[in-house]
């Protein structure tokens, strides 16, 4: 106890403090008035009110501190449009680096990959060890479905799960990685059941498999019997909104405790895209590139992305059929209906009590244009607002709730002290309305503190569009 008191000379020496801030620290307590936040080794070793600890100092002026935003399902390998624009690499592989930077840049600075293949998340994380810029990366890995099911029907890298002997090998092979969780689908198609599903008992059998090795499981359930099968499993959280009238599966979702991870830009993204302007702030004109942003809005673009959508919805179907179908931009009134249901459903789900947990889906897959790397998951906390949370409940949702899903709790989605320091600085209060996280002053990760600007530096802006 003596050595402790005969330090602080030492312990004052910190890396650099932040002072003048309001700080919301996201622990669900008030914001503190003319806040300091310490920060050493890329730790937030203390905050506080009043004299801050000697060392080098940055003023906020008052500016609004909050941790960094932390999304439970994004796929940081996709390049939104990518696939409609038949790109490939080098720019594939710059349009990848760029969304990393576009997700940091947007104050999200830890997310949970949702269904990389094994390669990929090998290539990311030698991406974070050379030091480019980069969220905080937790992978699912690949998503277990069965052959030619959902996502080995369409996505690279995403081996058959047809048994249980096939399940283990996976598993073990999540555990060798390091993975945090394993991601299961329950997932007959989008629009039409044409894909095959494992059956309930496999179900069960490799939520176990998964249990004994200690990876928590996460469902992907769109449907409403997709939701039912997926709760019966009991399953660590299950991904996506009811895409239907949930019916009861609010009240099962808050009697039974299960997370539900929102994904509500997913449905609200194409409107957003097309309507209410929402490209045109400052942040979206720096983190979106000119190509994605041209995919996502041109007649054209759309074409191609519902073309693209009707390949990965009928994979089985004659590939002359859905090249043959003409498409067209959808009416306002339509992206409107879609985006009002799964609002809707959300706000029975909050109603009810269940928890819903921030997840855009960012990136999805390279056939969707829309979901922007960063600025989804800024979206993602304004729908939840929207659903009829409170911006503070939103903003928990995209922090505490998230680090807490992902079993990280006090090291991410806080400003805490032995927290990693990570967080925003706001020219405005989210508190109060959640665009305001649009409007960023700088982003620190683990210590470092940038504008938004020079996180994307570097990135390649904007290849060259067809
Ligand atoms: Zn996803």
């Amino acid at each position: 106890m003596l050595a402790w008191l005969l330090v602080p000379a030492a312990a004052a020496a910190v890396d650099v403090v932040l002072v003048g801030a309001r700080l919301w620290d996201g622990t669900g307590a008030p914001v503190v008035e003319q806040a300091w936040v310490a920060v050493q080794d890329g730790r937030v070793t203390a905050t506080g009110q009043g004299e801050p600890p000697a060392g080098p100092r940055v003023e906020l002026g008052g500016r609004v501190v909050i941790p960094g935003l932390v999304d439970t399902h994004t796929h940081p390998w996709a390049v939104p449009g990518a696939a409609l624009r038949e790109e490939t690499d080098p720019s594939l592989e710059d349009a990848r680096r760029h969304g990393l930077r576009a997700t940091l840049a947007c104050g999200v600075t830890t997310v949970l990959d949702a269904a990389s293949s094994f390669d990929a998340i090998q290539t990311m994380r030698a991406w974070e060890a050379k030091g480019l810029p980069s969220p905080r990366l937790y992978f699912l890995g690949p998503t277990m479905g069965p052959t030619d099911g959902y996502v080995d029907a369409f996505i690279e890298g995403h081996p058959g799960i047809d048994d249980l002997d096939d399940a283990r090998r996976h598993l073990d092979r999540l555990v060798e990685v390091g993975a945090l969780g394993a991601k299961l689908t329950i997932e007959d198609g989008y629009f039409l059941p044409v894909l095959p599903v494992h059956e309930q008992a496999l179900r069960e059998q490799i939520v176990a498999e998964a249990r004994a090795r200690g990876l928590p499981v996460f469902v992907h359930a769109q449907h409403r019997d997709a939701h039912a099968q997926a709760l019966a499993l009991r399953p660590h959280a299950v991904m996506h909104m009811v895409r239907q009238r949930p019916g009861d599966l609010p009240a099962r979702y808050a009697g039974q405790g299960t997370p539900l991870v929102s994904t509500l830009q997913l449905d609200a993204s194409p409107l957003w895209t097309v309507d209410e302007r929402d490209l045109d702030d400052p942040l979206a004109h720096l983190v979106v590139p000119e190509a994605q942003r041209r995919t996502a809005t041109s007649r054209r673009g759309w074409r191609r992305y519902e073309r693209g959508m009707a390949r990965v919805s009928l994979p089985h179907s004659p590939g002359a059929l859905v090249s043959l179908a003409s498409f067209g931009m959808p009416t306002l009134d339509y992206l409107r209906a879609v985006a009002a249901r799964s609002l809707r459903t959300a706000r029975r789900m909050h109603q009810a009590g269940v928890s819903l947990v921030m997840g855009s889906d960012a990136g999805a897959y390279d056939e969707i244009p829309f979901y922007f790397h960063g600025l989804s998951s800024l979206r993602e906390v304004e729908l939840l607002t929207r659903a009829g949370l409170s911006p503070e409940q939103a903003l928990l949702a995209a922090t505490r709730d998230a680090a807490g899903l992902l079993g990280l709790s006090g090291q991410v989605g806080v400003v805490a002290p032995g927290a990693w320091a990570d967080l925003v600085v706001l020219d405005a209060d989210p508190l109060q309305d959640p665009r305001a996280l649009r409007q960023i002053h700088r982003v620190m990760r683990g210590g470092e503190l940038r504008t938004p600007e020079a996180w994307v530096r570097g990135s390649l802006r904007a290849p060259d569009p067809r």
